[in-house]
């Protein structure tokens, strides 16, 4: 199986939660309202796939290792 990883384009992050909403164990939004990726071991690919496609920056990429 192939290792999937997140990346967070933080710059163009514009703060609006919808990642935190669908998948609050992977992203928060931190003091300065862009979000931070925790890790991928406490939430599921799918939460995390929708959080990818909620974006309306699209500043998450899933990348296929
Ligand atoms: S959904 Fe995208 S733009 Fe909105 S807070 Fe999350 S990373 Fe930032």
């Amino acid at each position: 199986m192939k290792k999937k990883e997140v990346h967070l384009d933080r710059f163009h992050c514009k703060g609006c939660g919808a990642c935190e909403e669908v998948a609050p164990k992977a992203f928060r939004l931190d003091d300065t309202e862009k979000a931070d990726f925790l890790g991928d071991d406490k939430a599921s690919p799918e939460e995390i796939e929708m959080a990818a496609n909620i974006c309306p920056t699209k500043c998450i990429e899933i990348v296929e290792q």
